[in-house]
């Protein structure tokens, strides 16, 4: 009885405050300095999480802007209302529009800047180690488009591969900015290698925060979780990005019979699968908040109820997404980019090619795509059809047939 006591209250919670209720409430345009005023009362608000050994307390929901923001200032009047104030954006977001978008809001809501916990981030780590002369010059450009003085972290390494990465001189530069009071927390991004990258913020001690691709697929691997664990545990703040795990192979929305199984058992729960997948992420309290791109008021909206909404999820729920998981794990790269470029030692490009994929093809972001594409060193990507990819392939915990994606990518990308 509780169970369905449990399901019918998810329905109406789903159908009224995620759709019609806060549907019926979210302004689609127009300025906010009446609404932030008034925003706690009328809005159920996001909860908020400790981010680790900083002390500081942020919204579990995210604002991910890697959008052009300078037209979506209804999104943010959105995020507002519902206490979202972590916000996140770097350089390359929108090609640098993220960043004008967010400045033009702070310009004209001057107030909210001291509400906001924002994060910022550099372009993608281009060059193997960093190069510190590029950390600062970016932070003065991004404070100018942004409307600021300070961030409140700064993920120095955008896109973290190999735990080298964290340099001593990064360290010693980031104590030196902070002095200065240009951002308050450092930290990286990874969409590779999580696992190694999280065991050695964990044992260098200089690392605050780390955004670390984390979804339903990638918490089926036990070594992930024991870095988890020991980032936890060391105090590192911890967010999760990519929760939807979007796939390599196949464009959105897939629609196979596992899908449409997925769909079906949380629909009869009362979640749509977006809603479920960023619920298992957000239950993990290990995480203090899951950053989700969000470019429309619909999804904003599913989000907000999804992190609101405090029903848990089922022993059987779980086990329907780990079911999921096994079943269509081989769409999905997880960034295990040591396993590949063990077999294609010349080639060491090969995940950032299955994240360009899952770019183009999953979320439709071609000039994205390209973008990340353009940035495999020349000499590489002419080669890129001449390797032998049979041994990344046997390897490939995922069974991805990475040869025929390097050849899509290369009819696509270039
Ligand atoms: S292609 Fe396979 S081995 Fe390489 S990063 Fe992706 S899942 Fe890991």
């Amino acid at each position: 009885m509780e169970r369905k006591n449990d399901k019918l209250n998810r329905r109406n919670f789903l159908k009224g405050a995620g759709f019609a209720g806060l549907g019926s409430v979210i302004p689609v345009s127009g300025c906010t300095e009446s609404k932030q005023q008034v925003s706690a009362a009328k809005f159920a608000q996001i909860p908020r999480r400790r981010l680790g050994k900083t002390g500081e307390k942020i919204s579990c929901l995210g604002l991910g802007t890697v959008f052009d923001m300078t037209n979506k200032h209804h999104i943010l009047d959105s995020s507002v209302d519902y206490g979202m104030y972590y916000w996140d954006t770097a350089t390359n977001y929108g090609d640098t529009k993220s960043q004008l978008g967010i400045g033009k809001y702070l310009a004209k809501n001057p107030d909210l800047r001291k509400k906001l916990f924002l994060i910022s981030k550099p372009i993608d780590l281009e060059t193997p180690l960093p190069v510190i002369a590029d950390f600062d010059k970016d932070l003065a450009e991004s404070m100018q488009r942004l409307n600021t003085n300070y961030f409140d972290a700064y993920c120095a390494v955008h896109g973290l591969s190999e735990p080298a990465q964290l340099t001593d001189e990064l360290k010693r530069w980031a104590e030196k900015c902070k002095k200065k009071g240009l951002f308050k927390y450092i930290g990286y991004s990874a969409h590779e290698n999580m696992a190694e990258g999280l065991l050695a913020a964990a044992k260098c001690g200089w690392i605050d925060i780390a955004l670390v691709a984390y979804n339903f697929q990638l918490m089926q691997d036990d070594d992930y979780q024991r870095a988890i664990d020991a980032a936890h545990k060391a105090g590192v703040g911890l967010i999760a990005i990519k929760t939807q795990r979007k796939t390599t192979l196949d464009p959105m929305p897939i629609e196979s019979e596992e899908d449409k199984k997925l769909t079906d058992h949380f629909l009869a729960g009362g979640f749509t699968t977006g809603q479920a997948k960023l619920k298992v992420v957000l239950e993990d309290e290990r995480f203090s908040a899951a950053a989700v791109g969000i470019d429309d008021i619909g999804i904003l909206t599913q989000n907000v109820a999804a992190a609101i909404d405090n029903t848990k999820l089922s022993k059987d729920d779980r086990e329907a997404l780990a079911e999921y998981a096994r079943a269509t794990c081989n769409r999905y790269c997880s960034g295990c980019g040591h396993i590949c470029s063990s077999a294609v030692p010349d080639m060491p490009h090969v995940c950032s090619i299955m994240r360009c994929m899952m770019y183009y093809k999953s979320y439709g972001h071609h000039e994205r795509a390209r973008q990340h594409f353009a940035r495999i060193p020349e000499d590489a990507k002419k080669n890129l059809l001449k390797v032998d990819y049979t041994l990344a392939e046997a390897r490939c915990p995922q069974h991805l047939p990475i040869a025929k994606i390097v050849a899509e990518a290369v009819r696509k990308l270039v």
